[in-house]
């Protein structure tokens, strides 16, 4: 049922704003992908995309073998939910979910009892069971998404594309339907492209991910790609608080002043180089070799971590060092920092 998408070379303009510039990306049948980026970065238009709702200026979408606009609306079979999708006003909650189901050719049409068992599967899906009678202005904002996405499932779709569906929801619930989804996906197996501006969301629900920026595609990847091998500093910078380091890098080592702070290192790219590292990245050792000295001249809490905020001599900008299981030092301590993992980037 599900369907492999691919995007190739899409460019879209809006008179002379570039939103998307030269945009790849494959999607695998039963795949989950996410799009991420921030605010203006194109992922909304890439999704409408997506949906034949915009036409590119150049390059095309395939379902499958298809160009999708040799497809007729209703073999493009796309359910989607948009961050601002409106139900139908005038029907009830369940008149809405069996909106797909009714409008189906005589021949696919499930029969009124199927359709109500449908409707009630759905509805106890999106925890919403029982309020198949209400109408949408009866419902909180949170509510009205998880019954647009009953609708969008309701069609049982190809593709399933969202747009920051969860947006308008709490962070309790958005956690609870994030992980509802992810379990409703590995089900029902529905090719789905998922749009967000949430880092954590994107990391915990996709197969893999992808990173847009000014309507570019930075880098594709699985959670652990994209967080631990950035391909870019945006990439580094967009998914969470980084370090940065100017270094030189002689033979497999990064240097510090004329202080190795990194070793093993495979790239060939001698010279000067950017080093981000993230707070859970810098480890307080003992002296040993590799190791970056330097005074703890804060602590605050980060969330459910302590953070040190040490001074590196050299180094303008404090080091953000989490204390996971660390022992805390104390303020004005000496200490050692080890680099566990880093990434490395040109000099800007
Ligand atoms: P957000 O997270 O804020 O929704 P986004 O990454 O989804 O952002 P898009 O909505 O795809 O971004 O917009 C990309 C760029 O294209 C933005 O600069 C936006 O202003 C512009 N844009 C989008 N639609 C139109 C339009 N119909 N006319 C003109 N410009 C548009």
């Amino acid at each position: 049922m599900s369907v492999a998408v691919t995007i190739e070379s899409i460019e879209k303009r809006f008179d002379a704003f570039a939103a998307l510039r030269g945009v790849s990306l494959d999607i695998q049948p039963a795949e989950l992908v996410a799009l991420l980026g921030p605010s203006g970065s194109g992922k909304t238009t890439l999704l409408r995309l997506i949906a034949g709702l915009e036409q590119a200026d150049r390059g095309r979408v395939l379902f499958g073998e298809t160009d999708m606009r040799d497809l007729s609306l209703r073999d493009r079979r796309i359910g989607f939910v948009f961050q601002h999708y409106a139900l139908f006003r005038t029907m009830t909650v369940g008149e809405n979910v069996a909106f797909g189901l009714k409008s189906r050719p005589r021949a696919e049409r499930p029969d009124p009892a199927e359709i109500r068992k449908r409707v009630g599967d759905l509805l106890e899906l999106v925890q919403l069971p029982g309020l198949d009678k209400r109408y949408p202005s009866q419902l909180s904002g949170g509510q009205r998404q998880r019954v647009a996405l009953a609708r969008a499932l309701a069609i049982e779709p190809r593709v399933l594309l969202l747009d920051e569906p969860f947006g308008a929801l709490d962070a309790k619930v958005r956690k609870d339907l994030r992980a509802w989804l992810r379990d409703l996906h590995r089900r029902t197996g529905h090719t789905t492209v998922f749009v967000t501006h949430d880092q954590e969301e994107a990391l915990e629900l996709a197969d893999r991910v992808a990173i847009l920026n000014d309507g570019r595609i930075e880098q594709v990847g699985s959670a652990d790609d994209v967080y631990d091998h950035p391909a870019t500093p945006f990439v580094c910078e967009f998914l969470g608080e980084v370090n940065k380091l100017p270094v030189k890098v002689v033979g497999s080592q990064a240097f510090f002043g004329d202080r190795p702070v990194l070793g093993g290192l495979s790239q060939n790219q001698g010279g000067q180089a950017a080093l981000y590292v993230r707070p859970q990245h810098l480890r307080i050792v003992d002296d040993l070799p590799l190791a970056l000295p330097g005074v703890v001249e804060h602590l605050r809490r980060n969330g459910p971590l302590r953070r040190a905020e040490v001074a590196v001599q050299g180094l303008a900008k404090r080091l953000d060092v989490d204390l996971a299981s660390q022992v805390a030092p104390a303020i004005g301590e000496r200490i050692r920092l080890r680099i566990t993992h880093g990434s490395l980037f040109a000099a800007a």
